[in-house]
């Protein structure tokens, strides 16, 4: 059983966070530290680690990150400059947070993709 993060507690509205999108399968709020104007993390309700731990039952709310990430970027008003939506998996990935979550970064051109 893996090991609940605060985007668990973030999820059940038991410590504060500015939520920007909420339904029965994901949630979307906006990241403590910003790398971007837009910086909005977007989640799986269910704890899935990391993209290693993805299975055929989670892919409806796999999919559904990307609709909602659009939706939340037309609300942003970032739809049409565009945006990047990136997954973290592990160290060499950049994983701080092991509870899977796509980033919304957008609202500044954001440059070459790797560093
Ligand atoms: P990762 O490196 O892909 O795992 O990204 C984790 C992200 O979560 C980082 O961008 C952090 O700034 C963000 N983060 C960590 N704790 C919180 C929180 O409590 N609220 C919102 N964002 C958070």
């Amino acid at each position: 059983m893996a090991e609940e993060t605060i985007f668990s507690k973030i999820i059940r509205r038991e410590i504060p966070a500015d939520i920007v999108w909420q339904d029965d399968l994901v949630t979307a709020f906006r990241d403590i530290s910003p790398q971007a104007p837009t910086h909005i993390l977007i989640v799986p309700n269910i704890l899935i680690p990391t993209v290693n731990d993805t299975l055929p039952e989670h892919e409806q709310a796999l999919g559904h990150l990307i609709t909602v990430a659009a939706k939340i970027a037309e609300q942003e008003g970032i739809a049409e400059d565009g945006f990047r939506l990136v997954i973290n998996c592990n160290r060499h990935g950049g994983q701080e947070v092991y509870h899977l979550h796509m980033h919304l970064l957008g609202g500044r051109p954001l440059g070459p993709l790797l560093s």
